[in-house]
């Protein structure tokens, strides 16, 4: 195994979107040598799930750098003026921006980073006195000091379709990288939440041709919007995410759970497209050329058996307490995605301190808490959702994430981590007063960029 450059200060495995946020950040920082590997030959947010029309769920505002530094040269805005598209950005009202355009950002801002490598699959990542160790699966080897992992979540695959998955039961990360036809065929969609809602869209839209039969399969009492309010978004702060990492573990269990809508249902928008789209189905298509479609709710499915030609999922109805079934030429699960360590990091699996569910436990700027020396640090991104509330998968704080992991990375206050604390008063013990900043809401006075 030969050992490429010098030794880095940091290295990255995986860049999606939050470590690609955090090599944004360090872009401008002399005293960092890092680089964030990825085992893509280029760029790709979620190519699987690239559906024509679909659009994001969060604001463009919340981009790789602009919460923690407007003035950086990565922001989205830099990118509509690069493009020569501000104004006509600006004039088109965009409730929210497609996910194709914030995929295509993504991608301006990776070729622009010096600090990426494409092609680089972290095989095994190993420790010794001198640090770690990445080894790639080519032969070649890279020392850090330091670690960033950012190798996003696992498909959740129900363990009843295990052995059936294939090109005709796909979960939805691949739905648009997998060739299927859906011509003629009933068509089962499992999973209510946005994925699931945006894939029924597609399937109604005869994009693949145009199905049999149509069922989708939920095991929520409706189809439930995401909660996009305003105090509901105030959960997505560094406010509420630092005062939710002071609480025990049990009860930070407890939280998550009663939180599921704000980060867990469909945008109202497809809800309506979908309501929509099936009036006219229903009531102004000709009978010859409309859909047939169920939509089953309060269903959870819990067998799936195999017959010659077909399947059949068996169900509970949550609803009347009967059992169900339904027969499926074709099988999609948008059943979501759970929190996985990385098979690389297998070599230090052990050496991890977990909490009562076995996971990692991170300190409130990320570090992973491990065996080796205090100098070493492996920080973890999307790995918090215990730790760090629900704002940990989503965008809305991956800019003050990764600020937080310079800082913390460097012993230095580079980025201001500090913004007003939030109008909504979480604990008597912690609430408008940030003990290390000593800002209160009046005497609070804006902080942006690097100080
Ligand atoms: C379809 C979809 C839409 C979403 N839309 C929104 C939204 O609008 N707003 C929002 O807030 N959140 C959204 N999310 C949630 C979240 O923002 C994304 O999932 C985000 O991509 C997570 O980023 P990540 O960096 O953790 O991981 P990923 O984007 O999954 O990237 C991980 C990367 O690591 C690489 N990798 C893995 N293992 C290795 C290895 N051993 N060696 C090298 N490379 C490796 C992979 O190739 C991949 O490129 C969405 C999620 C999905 C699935």
């Amino acid at each position: 195994m030969k050992e490429t450059t010098a030794p880095l200060n940091l290295a990255g495995v995986g860049i999606g979107p939050f470590n690609l946020s955090l090599a944004a950040l360090l872009a401008p920082l002399t005293q960092v040598n890092s680089c964030f590997f990825d085992r893509r030959p280029a760029f790709a947010w979620h190519p699987g799930m690239m559906l024509p029309g679909t659009r994001m769920q969060t604001s463009f505002l919340k981009d790789m750098v602009t919460p923690v530094d407007p003035t950086s040269p990565y922001s989205f805005l830099a990118y509509l003026v690069a493009h020569g598209r501000f104004y006509r950005f600006l004039h088109a009202e965009f409730p929210r921006v497609r996910r194709a355009e914030f995929a295509d950002y993504l991608r301006w801002v990776a070729e622009q980073l010096p600090n990426l490598a494409f092609n680089q699959d972290v095989a095994g990542i190993d420790f010794d006195q001198h640090g770690f160790l990445l080894k790639f699966n080519n032969d070649y080897a890279v020392r850090s000091a330091n670690l960033v992992i950012g190798t996003g979540v696992a498909p959740y695959i129900p363990t009843w379709a295990q052995i059936h998955m294939g090109s005709r039961c796909l979960h939805s990360s691949h739905y648009m990288i997998t060739d299927h036809q859906l011509q003629d065929r009933r068509v089962v969609i499992i999973g209510g939440g946005q994925s699931g809602a945006e894939i029924f869209l597609d399937v109604l839209s005869e994009a693949h041709g145009k199905p049999k039969e149509i069922i989708w399969i939920s095991r929520r009492p409706n189809l439930e919007p995401l909660d996009e309010t305003a105090f509901t978004n105030e959960y997505f702060t560094p406010d509420y995410v630092k005062n939710f990492h002071r609480q025990p573990d049990s009860r930070r269990d407890r939280i998550v759970r009663t939180q599921t809508l704000a980060g867990d249902g469909a945008s109202p928008q497809t809800l309506i497209e979908i309501s929509q789209y099936l009036y006219e189905n229903d009531f102004l298509r000709h009978k010859d050329s409309n859909h047939q479609y169920r939509i089953m709710t309060n269903r959870e499915v819990r067998r799936m058996t195999r017959n010659s030609t077909d399947w059949q999922l068996h169900m509970h109805n949550r609803f009347d307490e009967s059992d169900e079934s339904v027969s499926a030429d074709v099988v999609i699960l948008a059943t979501g995605y759970r929190q996985a360590v990385p098979d690389c990091l297998a070599p230090l699996t052990g050496r991890f301190e977990r909490d009562s569910e076995n996971n990692i436990v991170l300190t409130k700027d990320y570090q992973a808490l491990w065996d080796g020396p205090a100098i070493h640090r492996i920080y973890m991104m999307n790995a918090g959702l215990r730790t760090h509330g629900i704002a940990d998968p989503q965008l809305s704080l991956a800019a003050w994430r990764a600020a937080v992991i310079v800082n913390s990375l460097l012993d230095q206050k580079i980025y201001c981590t500090d913004p007003a604390p939030s109008p909504l008063y979480w604990s008597e013990a912690s609430n408008g007063y940030d003990e290390e900043n000593h800002a209160t809401p009046s005497t609070f006075s804006a902080c942006a960029g690097r100080e």
